[in-house]
């Protein structure tokens, strides 16, 4: 089955990162929503076009608008193999919308993966981890002993007290729209919890396991009538 992945978690949970390792390691397209964003307004198609006038009129571009661009990528030929979703749905609306426009596709079933991390291990992350001042990236942790970003040469600095206010809300707007899509998408086959506590290497390699378990469990459920299941 096609690898189509939606990756889930707090801020500072290091979704991103796996996001990317993720469809690295497996050569899927990481799609994030600020990212087609961009991609639908430079290729100036109408959703695009009518969330460029939203973005410039500094309002959050709506649920439908998002929607369609979403769909919009997900007919392109590269996500043929599967994709990872990063930053999408983020409401049950949205998770609702996506599951229609899988249906409608006809597209295998999502893999969800949620990265859980409790809010005390994030708010150290967060408030101890270095901001690239110059494009806004995270230090890697291969990067410790630079003081300045490589890729633009801005200087790496830790958040200050003023963005604590600022990570607690973040959090707090996660907890308020984000976790009952865990509730949404718990009981599914291809949902996966992962345990985001651990170090990045190890948190990579455990959803790796974890997503290459749900897949081939939800390829053998689909087994036609007749054919050998083998599970278990
Ligand atoms: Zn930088």
């Amino acid at each position: 089955m096609a690898l189509n992945v939606i990756m889930m978690g707090p801020p500072g949970a290091g979704k991103g990162t796996q996001a990317l390792l993720f469809a690295e390691k497996c050569g899927l397209p990481k799609i994030s929503t600020g990212d087609i964003l961009r991609e639908a307004v430079s290729e100036r198609t109408p959703l695009g076009l009518k969330a460029k006038a939203v973005i410039d009129s500094g309002e959050l571009v709506d649920d439908v608008t998002m929607i369609g661009i979403v769909r919009e990528r997900l007919l392109k030929a590269d996500v043929a193999e599967g994709f990872v979703l990063d930053g999408f749905p983020r409401t049950v609306s949205q998770a609702k919308a996506l599951d229609g426009i899988v249906e409608e596709l006809k597209r295998d079933s999502l893999i969800i993966v949620a990265i859980e991390v409790p809010d005390e291990d994030l708010l150290r992350r967060m408030t101890t981890r270095r901001v690239c001042q110059g494009c806004g990236r995270n230090a890697d942790p291969a990067e410790a002993k630079l003081s300045s970003c490589p890729k633009c040469g801005g200087d790496f600095s830790q958040r200050t007290d003023d963005n604590i206010q600022v990570i607690k809300e973040r959090l707090k707007v996660y907890a308020r729209d984000t976790e009952p899509l865990l509730d949404y998408y718990n009981g599914r086959q291809t949902f996966c919890l992962i345990d985001g506590t651990q170090s990045p290497g190890r948190v990579s390699e455990m959803l790796l396991e974890a997503i290459k378990a749900v897949s081939s469990t939800d390829s053998a459920t689909r087994t036609e009538p007749g054919q050998r299941v083998e599970r278990e």
